[in-house]
């Protein structure tokens, strides 16, 4: 295979969810492309940390409740300019 043709599948090789035709395929070409190596190695580092926010619950209803927090102060603002509590 070409860095081309790997490219695509460097993704779902870090997910492991290749086939095991496919998967081997990338492997052979990984291991001795160190461009595809290290784009592979990013693509893992990535991962790891999206993976690592996404797993925060706690975090997404932070963001709900901060963006209907936001929302009230704009939509409040708008509506009594200048007054202060
Ligand atoms: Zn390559």
């Amino acid at each position: 295979m070409t860095c081309g043709e790997v490219q695509p599948f460097i993704e779902d090789y870090a997910d492991n969810s290749l086939d095991e035709h496919r998967k081997k395929q990338v492997k052979e070409h990984i291991d001795s492309c160190p461009d595809c190596q290290s784009d592979f190695d990013i693509t893992v580092q990535l991962k790891t940390l999206l993976r690592a926010f996404s797993t925060e619950e706690p975090e997404c209803d932070y963001f709900e409740k901060a963006t209907a927090l936001i929302i009230a102060k704009i939509s409040g603002d708008a509506g009594q300019s200048g007054e202060v509590h």
